[in-house]
């Protein structure tokens, strides 16, 4: 069997194992394959399975990839995990469906503009990027501006938010950053959290994970 065929099948089959080990009733958590650097050709792989939950972390590389996978293929779900600059917000929203990576006033209100003026069909979800390790050089709103911030694009810009995503420093164990996530998705009542990646994943699905991203654990290593 290819190689990416049977990594998929064995991440969700592990996703399955790891929703029972940790809780009782089925939770349903999203894959979202994480193809970015690979070709389309072997997205079609997994899309040949079903699979529909993708995620792309640069708009650029995903206008040139998936306006032909979408036509291909219906029902398609692309997520945006990579950080987005406001002057790609019109054409992110184009390509993708759900953008986990609002992290700053001013791009929120250009996708409020965007939306507003562009009648689009499509319904965007909406996550925002929380840096739990504030760390200078990583996006995403710090900790504890975080609950402002979700009010304030509810209240102030009418923007629905529907999750968190998160992507823990890399040279400490996620644990703490999947909890920390966790615990502010409780305190302003937010229902997805996309956290846990190829090597976390267990954890983040042990920590109340919704969404978890896998790249290199279905398409193998990235140049
Ligand atoms: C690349 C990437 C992933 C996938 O990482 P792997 O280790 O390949 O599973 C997940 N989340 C984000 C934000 C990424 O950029």
């Amino acid at each position: 069997m290819n190689k990416i065929i049977s990594n998929y099948r064995n991440i969700i089959n592990e996703i399955k194992s790891y929703e029972k080990e940790f809780y009782e009733s089925a939770k349903n958590i999203d894959l979202v394959a994480v193809s970015k650097t690979f070709p389309a050709e072997k997205i079609e792989l997994i899309l040949n399975l079903g699979h529909r939950v993708f995620g792309e972390n640069r708009v650029q590389e995903a206008a040139e990839k998936w306006p032909i996978l979408k036509k291909k293929f219906d029902n398609v779900e692309l997520h945006l995990i990579g950080p987005l600059q406001s002057n790609k917000a019109k054409l992110a929203l184009e390509i993708f469906d759900v953008i986990q990576t609002l992290d700053r006033e001013k791009l929120v209100l250009k996708i409020k503009e965007f939306k507003e003026n562009h009648e689009q069909k499509k319904d965007h979800k909406f996550f925002i990027q929380v840096n739990t390790g504030n760390e200078k050089q990583k996006a995403g709103i710090e900790p504890d501006k975080l609950i402002d911030f979700v009010s304030w694009c509810k209240n102030d810009v009418n923007l629905e938010i529907s999750g968190l995503m998160c992507i823990p420093p890399i040279n400490e164990s996620s644990a703490k950053h999947f909890e920390i996530l966790h615990s502010l998705a409780e305190k302003s009542s937010l229902k997805f959290l996309s956290m846990g990646m190829s090597n976390d994943f267990k954890e983040a699905i042990k920590f109340g994970a919704t969404h978890v991203r896998v790249g290199s654990g279905i398409f193998g290593k990235r140049d």
